[in-house]
């Protein structure tokens, strides 16, 4: 064996490698038998606000893996892991699933509809057909393309593998999906995309939020960006507002939706309905009286 092992290189790197990869490797059968359970996944929801007057005016779902040995595991951990070992679609499908069941039952309680907005990996649109699952669960919990919002990274949009993503995202949006570039101003930053691709929504990345009001830099990027944004008739979200000094910021910079942990942290449904929706209204005429 040590023979073997002398006359090929490579392999005397296996040990390590194997250190490397059996976590990993055991995660991944994790997560597949996650996905066969599917108690283990969660969708928590993260609301998004007008941020002078507080309003809700939509919310994200983001995806939760209560991991039965290793609690909480991060979808920027889990997300990644699904995609290189051929998971994705699954976990992709188990999502826009969830969100329109989700919806179906906000809607069927008088919640007032708002639209879900979901993140969509880069393999779903390049190997999945994501046009028939979205119609399919539409379909079966009576919903339209107004519930559901897609959200694309811009590495998704410029990935090469993905050859022209015009066309399809035209047909997506001429049903009537919104579409939103998630993350905006970290990717390639080939600004000549939104001028060729049909986007409704910027979502600009924290990173530039980060450091507002003080930093110099980041608030002319925040403004330029804003104005630019209005010259295409793109919405744009502030994603990562934590303090009150960032909101006023962008109060005052003409932006009108923010995300972050100032207004709330991703929390389960349950929560959701307590702290943000109004009681149904058989609850309301109850409380009145
Ligand atoms: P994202 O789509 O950009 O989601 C925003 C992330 O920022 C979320 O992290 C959220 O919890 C976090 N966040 C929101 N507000 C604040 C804030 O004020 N401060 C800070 N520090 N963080 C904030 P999360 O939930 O860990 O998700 C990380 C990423 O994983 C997401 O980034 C998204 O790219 C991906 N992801 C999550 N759920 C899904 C999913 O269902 N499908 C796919 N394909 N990707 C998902
Ligand atoms: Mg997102
Ligand atoms: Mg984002
Ligand atoms: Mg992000």
């Amino acid at each position: 064996n040590a023979k073997r092992l002398g006359r090929n290189q490579s392999l005397r790197f296996r040990p390590a490698l194997d250190k490397q990869d059996n976590p990993q490797l055991g995660l991944v059968s994790d997560l597949r038998a996650a996905l066969v359970s599917g108690d283990q996944l969660e969708l928590y929801f993260q609301t998004q606000h007008h941020p002078a007057t507080g309003d809700l005016v939509g919310m994200e779902a983001l995806l939760r893996w209560k991991h039965p040995r290793d609690g909480m595991i991060s979808p920027g951990e889990f997300i990644p892991l699904a995609e290189r070992h051929g998971l994705m679609a699954e976990l992709g499908s188990w999502v826009i699933e969830k969100a329109c069941a989700q919806q179906a039952h906000w809607a069927n309680s008088d919640m007032p509809t708002l639209t879900m907005w979901v993140n969509i990996s880069a393999l779903q649109l390049f190997q999945g057909d994501l046009e028939t699952l979205l119609a399919t669960c539409l379909e079966r919990y009576r919903l339209t393309p107004a519930h559901i919002g897609l959200e694309l990274t811009e590495s998704v949009l410029l990935d090469e593998r993905a050859g022209d993503m015009g066309p399809r995202l035209k047909a997506l949006q001429a049903q009537g999906y919104a579409i939103a570039i998630d993350d905006f101003g970290t990717g390639y930053s080939s600004l000549g995309y939104l001028k060729r691709l049909p986007v409704d929504k910027i979502k600009l990345d924290r990173a530039f939020i980060r450091e507002l009001p003080g930093d110099q830099a980041d608030a002319a990027i925040v403004k330029a960006v804003l104005s630019m944004a209005k010259g295409l008739s793109l919405d744009v979200i502030a994603e990562g507002v934590e303090t009150k000094e960032q909101c006023d910021f962008l109060v005052n910079a003409g932006c009108y939706i923010v995300q972050g942990f100032y207004f709330s942290r991703p929390v389960p449904a349950s929560e959701l309905e307590q702290r943000w929706l109004p009681q149904p209204r058989a609850a309301m005429a109850k409380a009145g009286t």
